[in-house]
């Protein structure tokens, strides 16, 4: 039996990636009765039924699944940023961290166009999330700075980027691979055109391995799956802090005897991270009360 990755799912066939080569898999019929549903991204084992093609047999255990897009197996998200033209915008930093970090994926932050941007600009900022323990990396896709980088954080993984319009996404993974980044425009094409709305995501293999996904990932900031409780664990920094608050079910706003506020006043935490964890709380709680 060989093992593959389901990289393209048509209708009832399924594209199986097995080192170079592809193989047109089908589902045994046991797995239809099951309803199961095979995503883009699941490790699958099956066997050859001819020149290319092949049964699934069995499908591996999922370590994850994204929502948007649905694949399976993502292992992190490359958050793009441009340090300047667009300006980065740490709120909209944090919109994305609570996003990634709500789908259990590792993260890793890049601010793009160091070319056109002073580097002091963005240290103070480049500084609170390396402090928080996130990954940072500076790229150009001008000068080249960064690249290597970002490749060798790629292979063996599957990768969804995310980030703000305009911030280099599609630049950076042409300069990775030529050609690929074309395929994901036109899938956003596509979509723009409302065809094809409810395709799914494709992975597209890198030469130097590992998978990137084609569409971008959770474009749409919003938090309609997150509680209000679960919010603090989607900043590290708080979520390290809230077993020293006096109550356990401690939102860091109004209560008493708060350590992140403590840590706050101390000047432990970053004020403006506080206040986007304040903002998205306060949105949270908004859209929950028409329910
Ligand atoms: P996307 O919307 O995130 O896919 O962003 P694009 O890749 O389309 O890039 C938006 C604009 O920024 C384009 O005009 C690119 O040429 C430009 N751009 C991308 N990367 C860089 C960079 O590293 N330096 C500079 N100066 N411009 C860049
Ligand atoms: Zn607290």
């Amino acid at each position: 039996m060989l093992t593959g990755v389901v990289i393209k799912a048509y209708s009832s066939y399924y594209y199986l990636q097995t080192g170079e080569k592809i193989t047109m898999g089908t589902l045994r019929g046991r797995f239809k009765k099951e309803r199961f549903s095979l995503l883009v991204g699941d490790e699958v084992e099956y066997s050859l039924t001819g020149e290319g093609k092949g049964i699934i047999e069995n499908i591996l255990p999922r370590h994850s699944m994204l929502k948007r897009p649905m694949v399976a197996n993502v292992d992190q998200v490359m958050l793009i940023f441009a340090a300047v033209n667009p300006d980065i915008n740490p709120a909209l930093v944090d919109r994305f961290l609570v996003l990634a970090e709500s789908s259990q994926l590792d993260t890793i932050i890049v601010i793009n166009k160091t070319d056109i941007a002073d580097i002091e600009q963005v240290a103070n900022i480049a500084t609170i999330y390396r402090d928080i323990g996130y990954c940072l990396i500076f790229t150009s896709t001008k000068s080249g700075e960064g690249i290597a980088e970002l490749q060798s954080k790629l292979c063996d993984r599957i990768t969804v980027f995310a980030g703000p319009s305009g911030a280099g996404k599609s630049s950076l993974l042409n300069t990775l691979q030529p050609g690929l980044a074309l395929v994901t425009a036109e899938v956003s094409q596509k979509i723009g055109r409302g065809r094809h709305t409810t395709r799914y995501a494709e992975l597209l293999p890198l030469s130097a391995g590992g998978f990137v996904v084609d569409t971008p990932g959770f474009g749409l900031t919003e938090f309609s799956d997150i509680d209000a409780p679960e919010l603090t664990y989607y900043f590290p920094e708080l979520a390290r802090l809230a077993p020293e608050c006096r109550f356990n079910t401690c939102l860091h706003n109004k209560e008493p005897q708060c350590a992140v506020k403590q840590a706050l006043a101390a000047g432990k935490i970053a004020r403006d991270r506080y206040e986007s964890y304040l903002y998205i709380l306060q949105e949270i709680q908004e859209s929950k009360k028409g329910f």
